[in-house]
């Protein structure tokens, strides 16, 4: 049987895009299929937009440190909807580059919805389209609550667009996205009310980071209420009316804002897919617990299974990214969809480690990790495991005032003497822990780290002289 194309990827996002680009260098033929804008979740709605907004909500505090080693800054106003264009503009830019980025390795691009006929014919702007193989990397969207008044709330992707700044804004959820909108909004002014079901932000992170962050986030401003759980939102002449329960209390409370942003977790986006055309099996997401009003198709938080070799249900359909729900980073869908070109087009099988993989939280503080965290040692370890700390102003803060601290952190095996785990909460974390993870990932031992000299005065020097 003969076929248009040899590969053709839905999705053009971090993991499409990476793959249809080896896939072709490999020489085979290629089309890719995205319905929105090239580049993704990360590039046009996530990481990238979120990143610059990071930057711009940070130019407060520094002129507030500014201060402290004399220098007399007058008055400043952020210009928001130039801050907004400004963002756009760069991710317009952005998606552009990688139309380019396609074009020139040879990937024809559909700027339309592929949808399975069968398992090996796509639906794609109205034409039959074949091919050899099909890879799915459709990514993920928010999801909200369930509960009266929803739809006043706002996700993630709205973010990037409010016309103007809300003075208020209640963020419900304490996962990466609320957190680093909560840093986001605070630091560009806004009045922020982080609104969280459990006891911490941030579950599955060291306890050490947990407590770290939500310090400093304390102190930049931002107000954190654990143990709440939504119950209705009403528009009133003041803003949006969110009442809530506490738990163990059974008095209603209720919060006035201006802008209530759910960040309570994202899921596949597989409805509509047709892959129950293709005999694409699906199984629940590691968020199964969530409830949302759904458009129906497949349940909230289905994910598309996968083995180690990224392959479905299907032999020569396979899935990379968010729609797997395996680790949802984007270096994750890009090293997933390199591993699956390499193995399918370029003679060379290999898997892609979910080992070790590090990340970072955009938030303020920030913070990173690699490895295991206390907890997870222990569970793998038992006692054998010892624990590094150490906490303290980072030397740019002696001038400043702020009370701003950093804390780090190494989980280590007790026999093997192997580093397991680094995180750390505060400035420049992500840039410290990308280096620290390649000594994590290669297996280096506490001693090793003692071994390498600190650069001085540094923050990153103190992973190389903890006791
Ligand atoms: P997360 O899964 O990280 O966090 C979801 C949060 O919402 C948790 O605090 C969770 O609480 C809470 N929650 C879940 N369901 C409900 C509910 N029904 N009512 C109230 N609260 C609820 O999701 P995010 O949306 O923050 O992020 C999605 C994914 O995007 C991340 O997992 C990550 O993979 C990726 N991402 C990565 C970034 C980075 O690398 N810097 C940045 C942004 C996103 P509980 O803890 O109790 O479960």
């Amino acid at each position: 049987m003969t076929f248009d194309y040899d590969l053709f990827v839905i999705g053009a996002g971090s993991g499409g895009l990476a793959a249809s680009k080896r896939a072709a260098s490999y020489g085979a033929k290629v089309a890719i299929a995205e319905q929105s804008l090239v580049g993704g979740t990360c590039v046009i709605r996530g990481c990238i937009p979120k990143k610059l907004m990071v930057y711009a909500s940070h130019f407060p505090a520094l002129f507030q440190d500014a201060a402290g080693y004399g220098w007399h800054v007058g008055d400043s106003k952020l210009d928001w909807s130039y801050m907004v264009n400004a963002v756009d503009q760069e991710v317009m830019r952005l998606s552009k580059l990688h139309i380019g980025f396609l074009e020139k390795a040879g990937v024809q691009l559909f700027q339309s919805r592929a949808v399975f006929v069968d398992p090996h014919t796509l639906e794609v702007d109205g034409r039959k389209i074949t091919a050899e193989k099909i890879l799915i990397a459709v990514g993920g969207h928010p999801v909200k609550p369930d509960f009266p008044g929803i739809e006043h709330t706002i996700t993630s992707d709205e973010m990037f667009h409010l016309q103007e700044q809300p003075k208020r804004i209640a963020i419900l959820g304490g996962g990466y996205i609320g957190v680093e909108f909560a840093g986001v909004m605070n630091g560009l002014g806004s009045q922020v009310t982080q609104m969280i079901r459990g006891d911490n932000l941030l579950r599955g992170f060291d306890e050490d980071i947990r407590t770290g962050i939500r310090t400093g986030m304390t102190h930049h401003g931002i107000q954190i209420i654990s143990n709440v759980m939504g119950k209705r939102i009403e528009g009133v002449p003041e803003g949006l009316k969110l009442s809530f329960y506490m738990e163990g209390q059974d008095e209603e409370k209720t919060l006035t804002t201006d802008v209530v942003l759910a960040a309570i977790g994202r899921t596949p986006n597989l409805d509509g897919l047709g892959l129950e055309n293709a005999g694409v099996d699906v199984v629940p997401g590691n968020h199964q617990e969530m409830s949302q009003t759904s458009t129906g198709g497949y349940s909230v938080n289905s994910a598309i299974a996968v083995d180690e070799y990224s392959r479905t249900s299907q032999p020569h359909i396979f899935a990379v990214g968010d729609c797997t729900d395996r680790i949802n980073l984007t270096p994750v869908a890009i090293a997933e969809g390199r591993a699956f070109a390499d193995t399918e087009f370029g003679n060379n099988p290999r898997i892609m480690s979910h080992e070790n993989v590090p990340s970072a939280v955009f938030s303020q503080p920030e913070a990173a990790t690699v490895g295991l965290t206390e907890a997870q040692a222990h569970e793998k370890l038992g006692e054998g495991v010892k624990c590094y700390r150490a906490q303290f102003r980072p030397l740019f803060h002696s001038l400043t005032g702020q009370p701003e601290k950093t804390t780090i952190k190494l989980v280590v095996d007790a026999n093997t003497d192997r580093v397991l785990g680094a995180h750390m909460v505060g400035e420049h974390a992500a840039e410290i822990i990308q280096g620290i993870a390649i000594a994590v990932k290669m297996g280096a031992t506490k001693k090793d780290f003692d071994a390498t000299l600190g650069i001085h005065p540094s923050t990153a020097e103190e992973f190389v002289t903890l006791r």
